[in-house]
């Protein structure tokens, strides 16, 4: 039996689940082979028929789908369907504290001993109706154990009084919570580690929308890899695995538009990026200024 999953098949799986989840089904039977081969050799000598073999790419696709269902339960995304402290939480401030108790001086994936100073936990507001979730802390971020602090950061707090909100009005978080090395780009295996943690704070604050912020956040929440030209510019139903049941929340909208540090990088796309905004405000009722943002 296999042991690990192939990483694209496991994100394959995680967004097949996430739809199943939108449409309120969440238990899954691996069904009993209905046929004993026996029986199929019984009836096809009945029929003159010949007995059916699968062919050998077929039975590599079948036997890929056998393994998945076995392994998956070992898996971060199925780790997330367990009861979790915070469900006895009454409020969500309590909520976000046991996760954070829970995630502990964490050692779970290798950039515990790469150089982080601090976990980056996530900030704002524990009942926000917008979140930003972003790649990961960088440099300021790690020394000051809050997201997006550094220039990135004020330009997102610029984005979002642009929006006629404050900081503390929104909750803000990244897939990983711990700098990576010179700021590399989290590796998978790293959000696939950290992200559950990102999820169920995301279960705990319920948002109505949420901003995944460049590309990487993009991939990590919707489990799709796409250019940022296809990804933006539309609203993706979001739920993470263990929100299933909640009837206090019907899910997120989430938007893709791109990281404050690509627009420090190239402004030009500050206009797109303020479109992807609009998109969001229209969708929390926000009045919509007459004019764009410096
Ligand atoms: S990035 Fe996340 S999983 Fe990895 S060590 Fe830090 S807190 Fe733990």
């Amino acid at each position: 039996m296999a042991q690990t999953l192939d990483s694209d098949l496991r994100h394959a799986l995680a967004a097949r689940l996430r739809y199943y989840h939108s449409l309120g089904i969440y238990d899954f039977y691996r069904r009993e082979r209905e046929t004993s081969e026996l029986e199929i050799s019984a009836v096809a000598a009945e029929s003159e028929q010949p007995t059916f073999t699968p062919q050998p790419e077929l039975r590599e696709e079948m036997s890929a789908r056998r393994s998945a269902v076995a392994v998956v339960q070992e898996e971060n995304i199925f780790e997330v369907l367990q009861p979790k402290p915070e469900q006895a939480a009454s409020d969500p401030v309590t909520a976000l504290k046991l996760i954070r108790e829970d995630l502990g001086d964490c050692t779970r994936c290798k950039l515990h001993q790469q150089g982080r100073k601090q976990i980056v936990f996530g900030v704002g507001n524990p009942s926000a109706q917008l979140m930003f979730v972003g790649e990961g802390p960088g440099a300021d971020e790690d020394a000051q154990g809050e997201p997006f602090v550094g220039r990135a950061g004020q330009l997102l707090n610029n984005m979002i009084k642009a929006m006629g909100l404050r900081r503390e009005d929104v909750y803000i978080a990244n897939v990983v919570k711990c700098r990576p090395p010179g700021n590399r780009t989290p590796e998978r295996d790293e959000c696939d580690t950290c992200s559950p943690f990102l999820m169920r704070q995301i279960a705990v604050i319920k948002p109505k929308a949420i901003v995944a912020l460049g590309a990487v956040a993009a991939k990590n929440l919707l489990a799709i890899s796409a250019p940022m030209a296809e990804l933006r510019g539309r609203f993706y139903d979001f739920m993470p695995s263990g929100a299933r049941g909640d009837s206090s929340w019907q899910g997120a909208q989430l938007a893709v538009t791109y990281h404050p540090a690509f627009l420090l990088r190239d402004p030009r796309q500050k206009g797109e990026a303020w479109k992807d905004l609009q998109m969001v405000m229209k969708l929390l009722g926000l009045e919509l200024p007459k004019k764009a943002p410096e």
